[in-house]
């Protein structure tokens, strides 16, 4: 059977079997090489609020999380976008 990508869907080479990640979305144990990787950023403080007091000049420290979601959540966010055959990479 032909196969639709090159790589699997994964990015890592030619490794055995990669260690797991949690998905965010649903919760899946999601091998890392497969995983979807996005760096969140939150703040404490409410935006509208915020975009006030920045105004003002006040630093408003804000908090860098990193987030694993596999592949189908990551389309139903829309942080990725399904590509054509010939837009494929690979
Ligand atoms: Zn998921």
């Amino acid at each position: 059977m032909p196969k639709k990508r090159k790589s699997g869907g994964r990015s890592g080479g030619k490794r055995g079997r990669a260690s797991t990640k949690t998905c965010a979305g649903c919760g899946a144990k999601i091998p890392t090489d497969k995983a979807k990787k996005y760096t969140v950023y939150s703040s404490a403080v409410d935006f509208r609020l915020g975009r006030e007091l920045r105004q003002e000049g006040t630093y408003i420290p804000r908090q860098q999380k990193i987030v694993y979601y596999c592949v189908s959540c990551a389309v139903h966010k829309g942080r990725t976008n399904i590509r054509a055959k010939k837009e494929r990479r690979g």
